[in-house]
């Protein structure tokens, strides 16, 4: 194992009981003029500022006649950059590192895919030709090649209990179990207070559990209530798609998905 994981495997009891959670007051003023999909082309990528050496990228993608968009995140480490996630296709990711040569400058040396889908691992053979090291877990890398998607060439040590947990340079990697797919990891920067939750999360604004062909919407609410007990100091909330904001964002998943669960 490389000298750069350390591995924080976390045996957390907890009550379900949502009366115990501390919902801290979010962050949304920080993110006056986050892009969103009408704004982007597909094929070009915008780069927000999240805090200090921490970025969203937000690219878009046509899927059934609807243009989404979809966030991944930048987070800077010394002198060179983390990737979480690509941008949702190969055109997207080159736009992508355009984008972070033009706008940051530095380069990127190691990308995470935070679960199979195409969002997060399609321009991942970009990435390779670039030089970036493409991480996933094993089972993420399993689900990818027995779905004929692109696959991250290095497996992430660990994080297959729900509640593991991993230190990954300037980031710290949770799996809190099976969601909106049984892969989905949740992102944490420390310095910055700010929980990339992947699609796993969503936005205020949407209503329903989305796409759910992988999902366990059983589990998906319990998932969601260990990433919000594991990250009680969270301010910004970034999810897979649309508009970030605070932890109301993870009360607002739970609460939609059990809905969506009793139809
Ligand atoms: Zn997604």
């Amino acid at each position: 194992m490389s000298s750069r994981f350390r591995f924080f495997p976390t045996f957390r009891l907890f009550s379900l009981s949502f009366c115990a959670i501390t919902v801290v007051a979010n962050g949304a003023e920080r993110l006056d003029g986050y892009p969103q999909a009408a704004e982007i082309p597909e094929g070009e990528v915008r780069l927000f500022k999240l805090a200090d050496g921490v970025w969203s990228h937000i690219a878009t993608h046509d899927y059934n006649g609807v243009l989404y968009p979809s966030n991944g995140l930048i987070v800077k480490e010394g002198n060179e950059l983390l990737l979480i996630d690509t941008a949702w296709g190969a055109e997207n990711t080159r736009a992508l590192l355009h984008e972070i040569k033009v706008q940051i400058g530095l380069p990127v040396t190691r990308a995470i895919s935070t679960h199979f889908h195409d969002d997060r691992v399609e321009g991942v053979e970009v990435l390779k030709l670039a030089g970036v090291k493409t991480y996933a877990t094993l089972l993420t890398r399993q689900l990818a090649k027995a779905e004929g998607n692109e696959i991250p060439q290095n497996t992430l040590p660990a994080l297959s209990a729900s509640g593991d947990s991993l230190q990954f340079g300037p980031v710290e990697l949770f799996y809190p179990g099976h969601g909106h797919a049984p892969d989905n990891l949740a992102v944490y920067v420390p310095e910055a207070k700010v929980l990339f939750g992947g699609c796993a999360v969503h936005e205020l604004a949407r209503q329903n559990a989305g796409n759910t062909s992988h999902a366990d919407l059983a589990e998906w609410p319990v998932s969601v209530t260990r990433i919000l007990q594991q990250y009680p100091k969270a301010e910004l909330v970034i999810p897979g798609h649309g508009l970030p904001g605070g932890q109301d964002l993870l009360t607002h998943t739970i609460e939609i998905v059990k809905a969506q669960k009793t139809l």
